[in-house]
């Protein structure tokens, strides 16, 4: 396990952007805005010669890209959106649309662009992130090269852009800033709870104060914000289990959210329970399969489970805001350490890192919000994480539909089961810690073959042959 100190904020992983893949969409989209920032910057000369912009994807970027909506992200961010601000429904927007020209606003001129200016380049290559794009600025003289030469070295202004998961994005000279290390540091789950035991805090407390020093927010603005969270998520569930139609893309998948709602309010006991589960869990990732705007729970790909609990969690078990926040804490403790030590990106690790992740988080939230103690959150997470070791990241024709949204469910499902095991065994007669589990999603995530790893080559993406 690696010693790095957690000082990330939670505002940083749990993130408001447009789906269906954090990696291919929010990354990218920040690389356009990034990009758009940037040449607005450059002297007027540069400008004047400026006639086209060229976008070249590398690795599953170019693999899954269309699928995934990158073309559309990385332009809408040219445009001058940004994913925590863009319209919900942005995305699914262009698709309505998709000849039609898009413009860059330079300050002194306008630049078209469209998604003709995507070129889909080496899924294999030697850059340093696997979820590589370059955007040139281009002069009329590039234009009229041979549009198969290579145009980087020629270009007014050239970014070589890294969306290295979760929606982060970094580019080529990167200098990583130095982290504030947060008053109760840890990297690991045995850390964690050293901080909590020597400290005589609760974990709320503790998350709260990190936070407060990682991020300079107040006690009172974080709560703001977490509770803003819980807000986008039971929004996105509300705006899902009330559509229907067919999701975008070749498979022609028909949303079931609606349907399942519907079943569930018709049905009794454990049954009704698990069909709302579902409904819940199928409205946040079809809302995300839409490109629509969902919260990064670890990732896009995973983002139905944490708000399907939420729900089960206010209307089953009749908790309030305050106690949902307090989840949403732990939540955040668990991405944070599976991030730390393994991975929380399918392209890196596969899906194991984002359902198994999010099942984790939304485990350890349950035994949270119900009072339990940090053993038994921690061995919440930690069964969530184990059974769903090994599960690879295979997106039929490159979309965030099959296995994703079912997987959604699934997921959702088994953090409640999780939570249950965990909050009735005998918490010191646990045996596997919750890093033992995250040191092994980490060693299968390194050996998994790129074809499991969000390229579509391997897995369902071949075996189920619809497009
Ligand atoms: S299979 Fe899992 S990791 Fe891959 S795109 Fe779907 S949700 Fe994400």
């Amino acid at each position: 396990m690696t010693n790095k100190i957690i000082a990330m904020s939670i505002f940083d992983l749990l993130k408001t952007g447009p789906g269906p893949s954090s990696s291919h969409t929010i990354g990218p989209m920040k690389a356009g805005f990034n990009f758009s920032v940037r040449v607005k910057a450059l002297n007027r000369e540069i400008l004047n010669r400026a006639k086209g912009i060229k976008i070249r994807l590398y690795g599953s970027l170019s693999a899954t890209g269309r699928g995934h909506g990158t073309d559309r992200a990385v332009i809408a961010g040219l445009m001058g959106n940004e994913p925590a601000t863009c319209p919900p429904t942005l995305l699914s927007n262009f698709l309505t649309i998709p000849k039609e020209r898009k413009i860059i606003d330079l300050g002194i001129k306008k630049l078209p662009v469209d998604l003709e200016n995507i070129e889909y380049s080496s899924i294999r290559h030697n850059f340093p992130y696997n979820n590589t794009l370059i955007i040139d600025l281009l002069s009329e003289q590039d234009l009229s090269r041979d549009a198969s030469k290579d145009l980087h070295n020629t270009a007014l202004f050239s970014m070589e852009y890294y969306s290295i998961g979760g929606g982060f994005l970094q580019w080529k000279g990167w200098i990583e800033q130095d982290n504030v290390i947060p008053p109760h540091p840890y990297s690991n789950m045995t850390e964690l709870k050293k901080q909590l035991k020597d400290k005589n805090l609760s974990l709320e407390r503790l998350l709260l104060q990190n936070e407060m020093a990682i991020s300079g927010l107040t006690e009172e603005e974080i709560k703001v914000k977490l509770d803003k969270i819980i807000y986008v998520m039971k929004d996105t569930v509300n705006r899902g289990i009330n559509t229907e139609g067919v999701l975008p893309g070749p498979i022609g998948l028909k949303r079931k959210a609606k349907r399942l709602k519907e079943r569930a309010d018709s049905l009794q006991t454990i049954d009704q329970y698990l069909c709302l589960l579902d409904s819940y869990a199928y409205a946040v990732a079809e809302e995300n399969a839409a490109g629509n705007t969902i919260v990064t729970a670890p990732t896009c790909g995973a983002a139905g489970v944490i708000p399907a609990v939420i729900m089960i969690l206010e209307e089953h078990f009749h908790l309030d805001i305050l106690t949902q926040r307090s989840g949403l804490l732990a939540a955040a403790a668990i991405g944070f350490i599976a991030k730390n030590n393994a991975g929380i990106v399918g392209a890196e690790v596969g899906c194991q890192g984002e359902i198994g992740v999010a099942t984790a988080m939304a485990a350890a939230m349950i035994a949270q919000s119900q009072g339990y103690s940090p053993k038994v959150v921690e061995n919440a997470a930690e069964i969530a994480l184990e059974h769903q070791l090994g599960l690879t990241c295979d997106p039929v024709c490159g979309y965030v539909q099959i296995p994703c949204i079912e997987r959604n469910a699934i997921g959702a499902v088994k953090a409640c089961n999780a939570a249950l095991i965990a909050e009735n065994e005998n918490s010191d007669t646990h045996m596997v810690s919750f890093d033992a589990t995250v040191k092994a999603m980490g060693e299968i995530g390194r050996d998994m073959n790129s074809k499991f790893k969000e390229t579509a080559l391997g897995g369902l993406a071949v075996s189920m042959i619809c497009c």
